[in-house]
């Protein structure tokens, strides 16, 4: 059981906040919940924080039926969040809720992250972060999406929540989200569904299912105000343009990114380039996104982590039994 609710309360010093915890992991999706979890039944102390008021990430906001988990037959989206949230207390890991990582920077002692939560603003020092907080769906342009009249962006709960009955709808966007919410749409009756993609690259049985008169291959205009594309005017526009690392919190790290933000780790060990802070799941897409390789990657940051742990530990004790062996290291 974590021994460490006062880590992340207003009002306390960052001295007492850490003591003992082994890693500190933002975001409680599939990644930083797999990795909370193997550390803390591999014997070790995480401390697991979550901006929002449930771990499962964007599993929670995914209603349909999730089918592409090779054990888990039968289970939707948001089942799978729940699941995540029982196994994180089977563990016996708490995972503070609300708590919005604001800045993680380099620190004598290790890492300094700043944020702020339901009693106010923190400060916390970190031996180790694991950065797991994923991506958000990318909006009309590269920065993150504002709420306008008559747009949605990114799939999930609200797609689902709205009533497509009678409505001229145009779905933006060629990868599978696109296609698979353009079907989504027509069959809750909209009147007319349009899909506009600059390329194709969903599954070929996404497209296959497409009506060809109703996608539109090429460039293409958006009036977000006026809700018209190609000049054409709809009552909704769905844009699903892909996603975005959402790491921007660790910016003070200066870690290794690829050209489209996402972290660079060591493929062993998921290891970013600034050494004790590691990066899993979607926000370093190291491999296919989806919850089984979020989970995968959460347990292999915790094997390295425990690794690095034993050999501190290890260091330590010979330099108890033989005092004047003169090694320095921590
Ligand atoms: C509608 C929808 C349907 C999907 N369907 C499937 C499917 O059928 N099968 C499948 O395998 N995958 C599916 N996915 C993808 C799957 O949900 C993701 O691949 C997976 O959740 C990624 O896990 P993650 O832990 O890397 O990130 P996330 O799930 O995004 O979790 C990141 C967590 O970090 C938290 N966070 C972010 N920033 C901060 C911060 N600064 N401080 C504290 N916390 C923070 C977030 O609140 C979030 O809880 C779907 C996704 C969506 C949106």
């Amino acid at each position: 059981m974590l021994q460490h609710s006062e880590a992340v309360q207003g009002g306390r010093g960052p001295a007492e906040a850490d003591a003992g915890v082994d890693a500190v992991i933002v975001g409680a999706g599939p990644a930083g919940a797999s990795c909370a979890l193997w550390l803390a039944r591999l014997g070790l102390t995480p401390l697991l924080l979550e901006a929002g008021n449930a771990p499962g990430g964007l599993e929670r906001d995914n209603p349909h039926p999730d089918n592409w988990i090779a054990v888990l037959p039968d289970v939707t989206g948001a089942q799978v969040a729940d699941n995540i949230a029982r196994s994180l207390a089977q563990a016996g890991v708490v995972p503070r809720l609300g708590q919005r990582v604001r800045m993680a920077r380099p620190d004598p002692a290790g890492l300094l992250l700043e944020g702020d939560g339901p009693q106010g603003a923190w400060t916390l020092r970190a031996p180790r972060l694991v950065i797991a907080t994923g991506v958000r769906a990318r909006g009309l342009d590269d920065r993150p999406p504002q709420p306008s009249p008559g747009v949605l962006v990114g799939p999930g709960g609200h797609i689902v929540a709205q009533d497509y009955q009678g409505l001229s709808v145009a779905v933006l966007g060629g990868g599978d989200n696109g296609f698979e919410n353009y079907d989504y749409v027509r069959a809750h009756g909209a009147r007319t569904v349009h899909l506009y993609a600059r390329s194709v690259r969903a599954q070929r049985q996404w497209v296959e299912r497409a009506d060809a008169c109703d996608v539109r291959i090429g460039d293409y205009t958006v009036d977000p105000a006026g809700r018209t594309v190609n000049g054409q005017a709809y009552d909704l526009i769905l844009v699903f343009h892909g996603w975005a690392p959402q790491a921007d919190f660790a910016d003070g790290l200066a870690l290794a990114r690829d050209a489209r933000g996402f972290i660079r780790t060591d493929p062993a060990t998921a290891e970013a380039s600034l050494p004790g802070v590691y990066a899993i799941g979607e926000a370093a897409q190291r491999m296919h996104p989806c919850v089984v390789t979020a989970l995968a990657d959460g347990v292999v940051a915790a094997k390295a982590i425990q690794a690095q742990v034993e050999a501190a530990a290890a260091r330590r004790a010979s330099r108890n039994n033989h005092p004047s062996s003169g090694d320095a290291s921590p």
